[in-house]
């Protein structure tokens, strides 16, 4: 059980970010839930979770594009034992098209924001005696897609960053692991089927399977569930020697 301990979950008011929150505040966690809006619905997705589970839950305002914010999230919340660094965006497009300013941001976002809420929370892991790092990379941080440069850059830079971070902790109980997801069922990627069945006059099953799922083995998707349980797997005793590693939670993509 993860009762006393505090997780700070970056870009956790949809999808995988808040899957994982609400797993770990399954599993006796009181939890910190984040990102860059600061909106009723926000606040209420933290309450929410506080009375399902009984714990502790917040939302704090940080927007990870901004190293400063970043390193305030961790301030603000009075630092943490579990740091889950999971907030991240997506644009495709050739590299020599790609726009200079999503570039920057997924560079930002998706990478930045780990090395700032990493340095800012091992020093209260230190002085707590005990922590957890879990960074939510991708497939695409062990693999490459055409038109996704920056994404595969960030999510690789992330795996790199995550083994400096395991040597560097190596002889304190602390981890740092990075999870590499395949394609998971968030409302963002739901949100996308309706659309390509009608582009390419394809039943619901046909679009997942043979345009969303083509690289996934299994060709069923991961869940956001499935992802938060791996985090608590992570923050267990079980996985105390696990460090500087990734776990792949993909249906078999990255096998092929
Ligand atoms: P999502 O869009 O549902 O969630 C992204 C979260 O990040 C949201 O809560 C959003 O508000 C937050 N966010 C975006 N910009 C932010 C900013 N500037 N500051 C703070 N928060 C910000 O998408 P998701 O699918 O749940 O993705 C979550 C993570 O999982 C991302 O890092 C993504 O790269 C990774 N991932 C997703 C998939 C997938 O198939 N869905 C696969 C592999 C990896």
């Amino acid at each position: 059980t993860l009762a006393n301990k505090t997780a700070i979950v970056t870009g956790s008011n949809s999808g995988i970010g808040l899957g994982v929150a609400r797993e770990l505040a399954k599993a006796g966690a009181n939890v910190v839930l984040n990102s860059f809006t600061d909106r009723e619905e926000d606040h209420a997705l933290a309450a929410g979770i506080a009375e399902e589970f009984g714990v502790e839950a917040r939302y704090i305002k940080a927007d990870m594009s901004k190293g400063d914010e970043c390193r305030q999230l961790i301030k603000d919340a009075g630092g943490c034992d579990i740091l889950v660094n999971n907030a991240g965006i997506q644009h495709v497009a050739p590299i020599d098209q790609f726009p200079v300013d999503k570039w920057d941001a997924i560079i930002a976002i998706n990478m930045n924001s780990v090395f700032h809420t990493t340095a800012a929370a091992l020093p209260f892991m230190r002085e707590r005696g005990w922590g957890r790092v879990v960074n939510i990379a991708s497939a695409h941080g062990l693999t490459a897609s055409p038109y996704k440069a920056a994404y595969i850059a960030a999510k690789h830079g992330v795996v790199g960053m995550s083994k400096t971070v395991a040597l560097e902790t190596a002889q304190e109980p602390i981890t740092c692991n990075a999870i590499c997801p395949g394609y998971v069922l968030t409302p963002l990627v739901e949100a996308q089927i309706p659309d390509t069945m009608k582009e390419y006059n394809m039943s619901r099953d046909e679009v997942v399977k043979n345009v969303m799922l083509t690289r996934q083995p299994s060709k069923e998707f991961a869940t956001v569930e499935q992802l938060g349980g791996t985090t608590v797997f992570l923050c267990s005793d079980a996985a105390a020697q696990i460090t500087g590693t990734t776990i792949s939670v993909d249906g078999g993509w990255t096998a092929l």
